[in-house]
């Protein structure tokens, strides 16, 4: 028996449920993945939630995990048991100790990077590889705003941003926050429950304003994102902490400066295998290369992922989190 977390009705935190199951056997083209680390990710909470529906209840949850192969289906070439791998991408059902997924979504991974690390960093790792180089491909010299600078996808996207010579403005909920983010690379931040955010980015960049804003937080923060973009600028919003951006009138983005907008996903960008292995050479180098480091801010047991999804819905935690089987 394997032990997952599953949840049989959408809700809070004690939605979910620590049960035993019979590890599947995988299918032909899918692989067992025996996980030493598990990534705690924000979607995660929006499945639980319900904001995006599972494809059925109960189901597990999680997407990201990092361990061993311990069982291989039918015309699965690139990987055998006994690799050391991990995934960003898996269907519902990461939160336990083992798991079943198709093996085009797994990589291998190189001997510099361990499990904690890779669970930590391939689901935000990517979205900042696709955020800073693809989405919008960054120069040297320009300046972008940075929501939750000091979380798990933030606390990657700054030293990813120092390293392209991108001054990178983060905005925070607290010192502690903007000291990591400083630490980081950020090259400003702002404290939003103490800062006004359209004010302090003028001032920093002398009335020029950001080339992109990367905004996670959502409905909270859109229409200040908007108006701390240059004329022509980007709007990226990538996630809804503070929930969805809804009922937008696109002339807002004619009123603002002509102002461009994309809605991304990981699953827009890593959608071929191809792509998934270049996306995740470039994360694998920029970590061996000490440019990007991964911050492990907590560490929960597996049994307690109500416990961290509430600390990361709280905003409480730090850099990434990861759930230990
Ligand atoms: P974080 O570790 O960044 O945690 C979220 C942070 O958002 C909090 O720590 C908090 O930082 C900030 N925040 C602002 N407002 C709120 C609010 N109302 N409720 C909770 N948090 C708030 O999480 P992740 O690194 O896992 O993910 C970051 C964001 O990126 C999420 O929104 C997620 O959905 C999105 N994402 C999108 C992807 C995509 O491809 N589209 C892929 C991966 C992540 P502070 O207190 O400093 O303000």
């Amino acid at each position: 028996m394997a032990k997952r977390i599953q949840f049989a009705r959408t809700g809070g935190p004690e939605v979910l449920e620590l049960v035993d199951v019979t590890p599947a056997e995988p299918g032909p083209g899918e692989v067992r993945v025996r996980h030493q680390a598990v990534g705690l990710n924000f979607i995660d909470i929006y499945f639980r939630t319900g904001l995006y529906p599972a494809p059925a209840l109960p189901s597990g949850l999680g997407t990201e995990g990092a361990g061993v192969v311990e069982a291989v289906g039918e015309g699965v070439e690139h990987l055998a048991v006994g690799d050391r791998v991990a995934y960003a991408q898996g269907p519902l059902g990461a939160y336990a100790e083992s798991h079943v997924l198709p093996a085009e979504k797994v990589v291998t991974l190189p001997d510099g990077i361990d499990a904690e690390t890779a669970a930590a960093a391939m689901l935000k790792g990517l979205t900042v590889q696709y955020l800073l180089r693809q989405t919008y491909p960054l120069q040297g010299g320009e300046t972008i705003l940075f929501h939750a600078a000091a979380g798990g996808v933030g606390s990657i996207a700054c030293q990813w941003a120092k390293a392209l010579g991108v001054k990178l403005i983060g905005t925070v909920s607290s010192p502690e926050k903007a000291a990591l983010a400083e630490k980081n690379g950020a090259w400003a931040t702002i404290d939003t429950t103490r800062e006004d955010v359209v004010e302090r980015v003028r001032e920093l960049t002398g009335g020029a304003m950001c080339d992109v804003v990367y905004d996670s937080v959502g409905k909270d923060t859109w229409e200040t994102s908007l108006d701390c973009l240059k004329k022509r600028g980007l709007m990226v919003s990538f996630g809804n902490a503070s929930g969805p951006v809804e009922g937008v009138n696109i002339g807002i983005l004619n009123q603002k400066g002509s102002l461009f907008v994309t809605r991304p996903s990981l699953n827009g960008y890593a959608d071929t295998r191809e792509r998934l292995e270049a996306m995740a050479a470039d994360l694998f180098a920029r970590i061996e290369s000490g440019e990007v480091s991964i911050d492990i801010g907590q560490r929960y047991p597996l049994a307690e992922a109500a416990e961290a999804q509430e600390a990361l819905a709280g905003r409480k935690t730090t850099g990434s989190t990861v759930l230990i089987p």
